[in-house]
């Protein structure tokens, strides 16, 4: 995005643009669009003229890999609300507007430049004493086309010969009056040819020019002709993006392509990264236990039970130590209003009296605990469901209603967690499943929140990590998901407002959970299939993660 603003008839106007921009960026065309809007008065084809003007010395100075693509578009918007002299004619004004669009288009193509795939820095080329403006914008788009002169930018080697050698390819091609022999090259501000090669501190160039920009400037001696260009350097993992995406698209039996995801098709190179990535966290991880808690859609759709069962038995298989607390999700509701009775949340927790308790029971334990054990031992046997009420697993008291709140029935809280029960399945490679249940000092059964079950039970065992899956990517704050925060940071989405509903009960527990020694827990999206496995086996997770 940029924007300028302009005095045009004593009215303030504003330019701004967005855009964006992909591979295949070359002269005249590129996969982009850019849009332009300013509240200036100016007629259709003064604004046209503008933008024909700032697109020879933005857009169409751009290139990346000299491969055009045929859909890129450049729109520009006006709609006058600046209240400014409508500008019709050519003149100062016209000149001020163009001027100022012009420096917004730059900055665009800069960043699209910059953005090239796999680049790791912007290259500008300056060339000035040419014949005339045309020349000089075609040979400097060809110095920063030379795939030569890119790689050469990326091994940060100043090398004047590529750049001079381009030059004189293109120029003698075309015929035109220019004696590469003749000229000067600097890079980053550094003379290294001046009619012959200058000396200059080898190692304080290369140093520069590993900067994000790097500034080659070519004058030509040959006449008062300047442009300058954009791109970017050529690095391996240009090479490496555009091969592995050609092998991911694969016909379709109907005539048409598909992109094909499936490991197989990658790189060597892609996979082996992935495997050490990978096996980096499995030697940390080994040993260490984690809590967690299964909730959400991963509840009800089949392929992802299926897929969240597959994960869990994979988390056991690289010597993590899980376990599952899960929630009722969707099907109590689904039973208590079969039975005529209706669901009501205050804060994210279900309100329940003594007869609905019989049914949240009965589907916890009775029906989603049993399913979930079943899919869990399909291959090997180590899942074990268990009540919060097994072993007294769960000690619970009556959650009392906060100042001047709602009593929510039988909903209880935590009080004790029977970690020698837990210990004991765990160090037997069992992994324990539990339905939140809890039973009172009363003999009363209690329902109990899963999120607070998860952290009582992380804190109980001494768990690393606890993790939420839920229906949401994390959390989110105006839409946008937080990628990470501490426990301060969660504390003040709570204090604003920014977490509601079922979202206020997790994040309590988390911070219950981060002063209790949990190191690490992560909320992620339950409705994408083995999000847990990208979570915990990668550099860059795909939810939430708190750290004390
Ligand atoms: P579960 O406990 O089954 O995972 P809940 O409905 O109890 O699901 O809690 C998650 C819900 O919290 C989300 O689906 C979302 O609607 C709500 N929520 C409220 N505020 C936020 C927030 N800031 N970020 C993410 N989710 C939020
Ligand atoms: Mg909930």
């Amino acid at each position: 995005m940029a924007a300028r603003t302009v005095q045009l008839g004593g009215k303030e106007v504003t330019i701004s643009a967005i855009c964006k921009g992909s591979g295949m960026i070359a002269p005249s065309l590129a996969t982009m669009i850019a849009v332009v809007v300013t509240d200036a008065a100016i007629g259709p084809s003064s604004l046209a003229g503008a933008l024909r003007h700032a697109m020879e010395r933005s857009f169409n100075a751009l290139t990346v890999d000299n491969d055009m693509s045929t859909n890129d578009v450049v729109f520009a918007l006006a709609n006058g609300l600046a209240g400014n002299q409508p500008v019709v004619d050519p003149g100062p004004e016209l000149d001020r507007f163009a001027a100022a669009l012009t420096e917004v288009c730059k900055e665009l193509a800069k960043d699209v430049a910059a953005d090239g795939e796999g680049a790791t820095k912007l290259l500008e080329v300056a060339v000035n004493g040419a014949p005339s403006d045309e020349i000089a914008m075609e040979l400097a788009k060809s110095v920063a086309g030379s795939s030569l002169v890119k790689a050469a930018i990326f091994g940060a080697d100043p090398n004047w010969g590529r750049v001079l050698a381009s030059i004189g390819a293109r120029a003698g091609t075309a015929g035109y009056d220019v004696a590469p022999a003749e000229a000067r090259v600097s890079v980053q501000g550094v003379d290294v040819y001046d009619r012959a090669p200058v000396g200059h501190d080898v190692a304080v160039l290369k140093a520069r020019m590993r900067e994000p920009e790097v500034h080659v400037d070519v004058d030509l001696r040959r006449g008062p002709g300047s442009a300058v260009a954009w791109g970017c350097d050529l690095s391996y993992d240009y090479v490496k993006i555009n091969a592995d995406y050609t092998s991911l698209i694969v016909p379709r039996p109907d005539g048409g392509v598909a992109k094909d995801d499936r490991l197989a098709n990658y790189s060597p190179t892609f996979k082996q990264q992935l495997l050490v990535e990978a096996l980096g966290y499995i030697r940390r991880f080994a040993g260490t236990r984690c809590v967690v808690k299964y909730g959400g859609a991963a509840m009800v759709k089949e392929s992802l039970k299926k897929s969240f069962c597959d994960d869990i038995g994979l988390l056991r298989s690289v010597g993590l130590r899980p376990v599952v607390v899960h929630g009722g999700g969707p099907e109590i509701t689904r039973t208590l209003e079969k039975l005529g009775g209706k669901a009501e949340f205050v804060d994210g927790q279900r309100v329940t009296n003594t007869s609905d308790l019989k049914v949240v029971e009965m589907v916890l334990t009775g029906s989603i605990n049993t399913d979930l054990v079943t899919l869990l031992n399909q291959e090997g046997g180590h899942a074990v469901g268990v009540s919060g009420k097994d072993g007294a697993l769960l000690r619970a008291r009556k959650l009392l209603p906060e100042n001047g709140g709602r009593d929510l029935g039988q909903v209880g809280e935590v009080t004790r967690v029977n970690k020698d029960f837990l210990d004991l399945l765990l160090q037997q490679g069992y992994v324990p499943v539990i339905s939140p249940i809890g039973i009172g000092e009363d003999g009363q059964s209690y329902n109990i929140n899963a999120d607070q079950v998860a952290a009582e039970v992380a804190i109980a065992v001494g768990a690393q990590k606890l993790i939420y899956l839920s229906d949401v990517p994390g959390i989110l704050k105006a839409g946008e998901l937080v990628e990470e925060l501490n426990g301060a940071g969660l504390a003040a989405q709570l204090e604003d407002g920014t977490v509601q509903g079922g979202m206020r009960v997790k994040v309590r527990s988390i911070l219950k959970a981060l002063q209790h020694g949990v190191q690490r827990v992560h909320l992620i999206d339950g409705r994408v299939p083995h999000s847990i496995i990208g979570e915990l086996f990668t550099d860059k997770g795909v939810g939430t993660l708190v750290t004390p």
